[in-house]
């Protein structure tokens, strides 16, 4: 059977993964089935630089296809932060909650019609003989004064969707997956999966 391996350790993004490849008869792995641990540092300063870092770094590790995601925030009126950093935006440990609190503090004065910001996503696809490929996806939307909802992770709470009215975290994790910057950039991957797996060899 075909393998392909997604660069993440996050159950819910293998889960995406899987519904995708499911359909095409390749099984997915994620670094968890993988012995040993296998962190890549996060060196790039784009999100696309990062994804091809992740999966190329991985690829090469064990000789398999690799599919790598980096995603973030980018709010205008700060100049695209917390953009790469989203994730430990505010301390070296990951703390989505002290992050949006160091968002909101930012924007303390900034007024409604200045708080456009974007999620994006690149999926980069990396393997043996496969020249790597890059994905990706965005959502606009708007940074709330306060939290509203309690679905999703991150910044949704505070990431309000103009066209559905409500914040990401008032999404069903479906809803979410139709308008998000991630279901996006899957999107794009399918539509070019198939010949990506052209000439991918079979496992042992
Ligand atoms: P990573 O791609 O898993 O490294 O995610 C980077 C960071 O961007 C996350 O830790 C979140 O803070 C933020 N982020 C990325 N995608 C989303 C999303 O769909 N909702 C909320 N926050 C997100």
């Amino acid at each position: 059977m075909k393998e392909v391996l997604i660069a993440t350790n996050n159950a819910g993004k293998a889960k995406d993964f899987e519904t995708l490849f499911k359909p095409l008869g390749v099984k997915v792995l994620t670094l968890n089935d993988i012995e040993g641990d296998i962190d890549v540092e996060e060196t790039g300063d784009t999100f696309e630089a990062n994804a091809i870092l992740k999966a190329e770094t991985v690829a090469r590790l064990l000789g398999k296809i690799v599919i790598a995601d980096d995603s973030g925030l980018e709010i205008d009126a700060l100049g695209g932060a917390p953009g790469v950093y989203s994730a430990r935006y505010a301390g070296a440990v990951k703390n989505d909650s002290a992050n949006i609190d160091k968002v909101l503090n930012e924007l303390e004065t900034t007024s409604e019609g200045n708080r456009g910001a974007r999620f994006r996503c690149v999926l980069a696809v990396a393997g043996p003989g496969l020249k790597t490929e890059t994905f990706s996806g965005s959502c606009e939307g708007l940074i709330r004064k306060e939290r509203q909802g309690s679905n999703g992770f991150g910044y949704d709470p505070i990431f309000f969707v103009t066209a559905l009215n409500r914040t990401m975290a008032e999404l069903s994790a479906e809803e979410k997956n139709e308008i998000s910057h991630r279901g996006a950039a899957l999107a794009q991957l399918k539509l070019k999966l198939p010949h990506i797996m052209t000439g991918v060899g079979d496992s042992e």
